[in-house]
């Protein structure tokens, strides 16, 4: 068969790229690092994007864009973001193509030489705050609560399908405010959307937590991310949400009169969660089959699949089908009827369970006669033959229950991979026996998050906010230690 999968246990890169490529989520393209979003990848990220964008909408933030291209001086202004991002920059030098004059083919004019480099933006707070600048005058227009759905540049040097690519689709929010408190609170309140969305939509349960120094966004003042488990025990970043101080606002000279008639800079946050999502709900869901989506942002929940035999059958069938379909799609749920006579049923149920449709209805002709259905869950690969009376709140109910088993098997998967260690050798161990996040007292210098790094491939993925205080010594150095944080191998 042709769409054969690598299985995990074998080779679980492979396995990862076969389900992307042959699961119709995304290709490689002839650009390096940057990947081409199939159709049905793309209603994935859409269904993702539009439950995201409500979320936003319903904390009170709107949508707006800013250019693609942001001057180079303009990121030069903040000096730890432009060290943070200067290595992974797309530069554009010049703005048009000629003839060779000796016979070169088409070349880049010499004489169309920008005057000021433009950057394809990495991120946008440069050209957001310089923005800001001309929005900002008193108090009254604060708070800014922007988001931006975009696609940006970061020239990674080792690319993998959604996960890191390098160019990514994404949404980044830029929020002012007149106090650090309100900005703060911002900051938190979007790693709360963040890890709601993992769980109720992805069906992912994120640890919430502060990175370290050395983990942190170039130019913030604290970043809090979401950090979800995979299936072969390696940890992804899935969200971040930045508290930026003043920084931008001190960079771009951003100051407002406040209600005491003081000028003061402006405080502001910055947060965003990417394509690489789709890559996370890959991973750490789906199995040597192919992938299994969880049925709140399934691009079709339901796929109908007729047995017939002739004409007359088909027919019959499709009438019940139709009649299945309105009672399923008046209550918005996903569906679609595959009789497409070109592939046998067989073929059809190998395609859905590929493409991880979370139902699946075959209906036959004997079915039919006695009035059943058969109902196949993409999770569980679970069947039953129900009767096809109540066939339709059958389903609505399914749907919901296997949203909920998905998160419930990820949760328990995650919880066993959380191992307290109180030494070195444990502590090696565990990375290399059983991975998942270990948690482990550390001395809170970044010289020892490096060595750790550089011993064992681990890093700290964070400090779980809500953490007990707790007195310990660090696992590589015995320095003393005040609580746990939480290491891993990481994508
Ligand atoms: P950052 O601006 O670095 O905090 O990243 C914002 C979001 O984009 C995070 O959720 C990251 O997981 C994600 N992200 C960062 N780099 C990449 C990349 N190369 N490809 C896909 N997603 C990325």
């Amino acid at each position: 068969m042709s769409k054969e999968i690598t299985s995990r246990e074998q080779d679980y890169s492979q396995w990862y790229n076969d389900l992307v490529i042959k699961g119709s989520l995304a290709d490689y393209s002839a650009v390096r690092g940057c990947m081409v979003i199939k159709p049905y990848g793309f209603a994935l990220w859409e269904n993702m994007r539009d439950a995201l964008d409500k979320m936003f909408k319903d904390t009170g933030h709107v949508n707006a864009y800013f250019p693609l291209f942001i001057p180079k001086s303009f990121l030069s202004k903040e000096a730890a973001h432009v060290e943070g991002f200067a290595k992974e920059c797309a530069v554009v030098t010049h703005y048009r193509l000629m003839n060779d004059p000796n016979g070169g083919g088409i070349v880049v004019d010499p004489e169309a030489k920008l005057e000021e480099e433009l950057i394809v933006r990495p991120t946008s707070e440069t050209i957001i705050w310089n923005t800001y600048k001309d929005w900002i005058q008193s108090y009254r227009d604060l708070p800014i609560l922007v988001n931006q759905w975009a696609n940006v540049v970061r020239w990674e040097m080792r690319t993998r399908l959604f996960l890191r690519t390098a160019e990514f689709l994404w949404q980044e929010g830029h929020t002012a405010h007149a106090t650090p408190e309100e900005a703060i609170a911002e900051t938190r309140q979007m790693l709360e959307v963040y890890a709601t969305f993992a769980e109720e939509f992805m069906a992912l349960p994120v640890i919430r937590g502060v990175k370290t120094e050395s983990e942190r966004f170039a130019g913030a003042v604290d970043t809090y991310c979401i950090e979800a488990l995979m299936q072969d025990g390696k940890a992804l970043q899935a969200g971040t949400s930045h508290f930026l101080g003043q920084n931008f606002a001190k960079a771009f000279d951003v100051k407002f009169l406040s209600k005491e008639n003081q000028l003061e800079y402006v405080w502001a946050t910055s947060w965003g969660v990417s394509t690489r999502l789709i890559g996370a709900l890959v991973m750490a869901h789906s199995d040597d089959d192919g992938l299994v989506l969880p049925p709140k942002i399934a691009p079709l929940q339901v796929v109908i699949v007729p047995i017939y035999k002739g004409d007359e059958q088909k027919a019959q069938i499709g009438a019940k089908a139709d009649e299945i379909m309105k009672g399923l799609k008046a209550l918005g749920i996903r569906v679609k009827y595959d009789d497409n006579d070109n592939a046998r049923p067989g073929w059809k149920f190998a395609e859905h369970e590929l493409k991880g449709v979370p139902v699946r209805l075959a209906l036959g002709a004997r079915d039919l006669a006695n009035n059943l259905v058969e109902v196949a869950r993409r999770d569980t690969k679970a069947k039953e033959s129900i009767s096809l009376d109540g066939v339709v709140e059958h389903i609505e109910k399914l749907l919901v229950d296997i949203q909920q088993s998905m998160y419930n098997k990820a949760a328990a998967y995650r919880e066993e991979h959380i191992t307290k260690v109180d030494s070195w050798e444990e502590f090696e161990k565990v990375l290399d026996e059983k991975g998942g996040f270990v948690s482990a007292h550390w001395d809170g210098t970044a010289e020892t998050e490096d060595a750790i790094k550089e011993k064992t491939k681990a890093t700290i993925r964070c400090i779980p906010l809500n953490n007990t205080q707790e007195d310990g010594k660090c696992i590589l150095t015995g320095k003393p230690s005040k609580e746990r944080v939480l290491f891993a191998r990481a994508y």
